[in-house]
């Protein structure tokens, strides 16, 4: 079959390698200027900070057997770290399970996963038509693209609704809200003060601290950390001008140190507007319309989380697999 797969993040990168792998044509749409989506980070003048997903936990036992296999090949890093939780009663150890970071940035699975892959990047598609042969497929720029013989979305589920509901209404069952994330990156001129490189907060302003260089193979002195604001703080302070933000980052982290925090060398922030559904409790699973050739999944489908994109993706994958069995004659 020749499809479509709208998003290079962790499930439509997984999702074109395993379908590339089965011997289908695979074009590969992103709207960004590179592959990660949601794992990413920035290059900046003064190093280079994953903004997205920090760390990627492993819970699931074939997970975890995916992730040892990424690492032998050199894709990923077993990550030692022990993760702390901090409340206004000091800190705790977190729930200890296996965790890695990709190597030597957070999209670099993506990367590797989509080589060879024909990918359009800098393209959003806007629509789909649908012709008696398959999909055609149009962006913002009025450009389009196919007749493919079926569509993989894996963008968040807001813009999935959004691009899809029209063409199969039936597809969608309820709403999914979505919470957005500050993610503020900075370099101190000295140490922090505290007592882990990866601290789970319960503060009305942070919920996540992470030293980025104190990951495996990443370049740095040692002081440059990627603050989260909790989803509540981001989603009220959408606007908030940067001078804010770093103040407000700053005073929180002041609060959970518990002294005053070195001087800030560089900074660097970037609001992720849909971080993450608002709840896992009972996620939609992947959704297919097997008689349009059409399939919603990604992260959300399954939890929130690098985990559940993986788990996604397969499932995809198994989907796409029965729509080309029923198109053998
Ligand atoms: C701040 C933050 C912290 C996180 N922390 C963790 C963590 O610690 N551990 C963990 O496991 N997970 C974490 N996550 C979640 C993790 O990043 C996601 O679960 C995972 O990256 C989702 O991958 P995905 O491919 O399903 O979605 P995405 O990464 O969102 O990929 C979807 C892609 O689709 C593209 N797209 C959307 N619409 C269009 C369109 N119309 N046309 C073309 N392209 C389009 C987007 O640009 C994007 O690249 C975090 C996420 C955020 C934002």
């Amino acid at each position: 079959m020749k499809i479509a797969i709208i998003g290079a993040g962790m499930t439509g990168s997984l999702c074109a390698h395993q379908a590339n792998a089965q011997g289908h044509q695979v074009v590969l749409f992103e709207k960004s200027r590179g592959r990660g989506g949601r794992c990413t980070h920035k290059r900046l003048s003064w190093g280079s900070v994953d903004m997205g997903a920090p760390v990627v936990p492993a819970t699931d036992a074939d997970f975890n057997h995916q992730m040892q296999l990424w690492c032998d090949q050199g894709l990923a890093q077993s990550w030692p770290a022990k993760p702390l939780t901090w409340d206004a009663n000091g800190f705790k150890a977190d729930r200890d399970v296996p965790q890695y970071v990709f190597v030597p940035a957070m999209n670099q699975v993506c990367k590797s996963l989509t080589q060879g892959i024909q990918l359009h990047t800098g393209v959003r598609v806007s629509h789909l038509q649908p012709l008696d042969s398959g999909w055609l497929l149009w962006d913002d720029d009025h450009n389009k693209y196919g007749v493919f013989d079926a569509v993989v979305c894996t963008a968040p589920w807001p813009q999935t609704h959004a691009l899809l509901h029209d063409n199969a209404p039936g597809m969608f069952v309820g709403e999914q809200q979505w919470q957005a994330c500050w993610a503020l990156a900075l370099a101190f001129d000295a140490p922090l003060s505290l007592p882990g490189p990866l601290v789970r907060a319960k503060h009305p302003v942070l919920q996540c601290l992470v030293n980025n260089s104190d990951k495996p193979g990443r370049d740095g002195d040692g002081n440059v950390w990627t603050l989260y604001f909790n989803h509540e703080f981001s989603q009220q302070h959408v606007d908030l001008d940067e001078g804010g933000l770093i103040r407000a980052g700053l005073e929180a982290l002041t609060d959970i140190c518990q002294q005053p925090v070195p001087s800030v060398l560089h900074h660097y922030r970037h609001l992720w507007r849909l971080a993450r559904p608002l709840s896992t409790e009972q996620p939609p699973g992947i959704l297919v319309s097997q008689q349009q050739r059409l399939i919603a999944a990604g992260d959300w489908s399954l939890g929130a989380s690098v985990q559940s994109a993986w788990q996604a993706a397969k499932q995809v994958t198994s989907s796409l697999q029965s729509m080309a069995v029923e198109t053998v004659p």
